[in-house]
């Protein structure tokens, strides 16, 4: 596949041809992905469709058993799978910060292990990415004593800390009380906004479709449908879209 032009910006990501099997089970079954440097695709789907798969394929939890992935227009199958996963910031459902450090050191620790940072760098970068999520105020306190979407908003932070060139996130709101999930998905928003490389998978089709510039819909390993969100919520082409988009809509 030829590279589009805009591959040659920061942050562009294309997954070609991506097949996963686990036994004999095929979970992705040559999926093709494409996001430009600074746009966002929300990838939508019914559960066990493949959508967290496809992240963890495309960051190298999991090796494909085909197919290439590209960054910024360069195949990063033969690299240290961890210099990739630096390069990609990761938001789960679940925050997983470590309950006995504090808020800013949540955050510090990673640019102080794995980007070298002096502990007073680090601290004063952790310090400017929590003030980018609204949070730091709470820079001394303890994870447990944060809301739930204050606690995602930190393992935000903990990732742009990282000076990702993509961000994924799977599910990142999933976890919280409805009343927490809206300041999230406003962060989500803003760093879209921002300029930032976005992969989202969400079961929010309001934020699919008012954030997103390209939106994916998956079932059964395979991307049934993709386009822009006008074309994929108020056209669908195909039954399995149609009938999705009547569970959750
Ligand atoms: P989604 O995120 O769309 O809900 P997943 O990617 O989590 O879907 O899962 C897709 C399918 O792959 C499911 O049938 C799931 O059971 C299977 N699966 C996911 N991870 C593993 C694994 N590590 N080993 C075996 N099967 C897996
Ligand atoms: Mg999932």
């Amino acid at each position: 596949m030829t590279a589009p032009a805009s591959d040659a910006e920061s942050g562009s990501l294309t997954g070609t041809g991506l097949h996963l099997a686990f036994g004999r089970n095929k979970i992705l079954r040559g999926v093709d992905i494409h996001v430009d440097a600074g746009t966002t695709t929300s990838v939508i789907g019914p559960s066990g469709s493949g959508k967290s798969t496809l992240l963890r394929v495309l960051n190298r939890l999991h090796e494909p058993d085909a197919g290439d992935i590209l960054l910024d227009g360069r195949s990063v199958l033969g690299d240290n799978p961890d210099r990739l996963r630096q390069r990609i910031g990761m938001v789960f459902q679940q925050f997983n910060l470590f309950p006995h450090r504090t808020v800013a050191d949540n955050v510090a620790l990673g640019p102080r292990k794995l980007r070298g940072l002096s502990k007073d760098e680090a601290r004063s970068l952790a310090l400017e990415q929590l003030d980018l999520v609204g949070l730091r105020a709470k820079a001394d306190s303890r994870p447990a004593n944060l809301s739930g979407g204050q606690q995602q908003r930190v393992a935000i932070a903990r990732a742009l800390a990282m000076k990702p060139e993509i961000m994924f996130f799977d599910e990142a709101t999933s976890a919280l009380d409805p009343e927490l999930v809206k300041g999230v998905l406003a962060l989500m928003a803003d760093l879209a906004s921002g300029g930032m490389s976005m992969i989202v998978v969400t079961h929010e089709m309001g934020f699919a479709r008012t954030v997103s510039d390209t939106v994916l819909f998956m079932d059964g390993g395979v991307v049934v449908e993709t386009g822009e969100p006008e074309a994929v919520f108020d056209d669908p082409q195909t039954d399995r879209l149609r009938s999705f988009l009547s569970q959750v809509l």
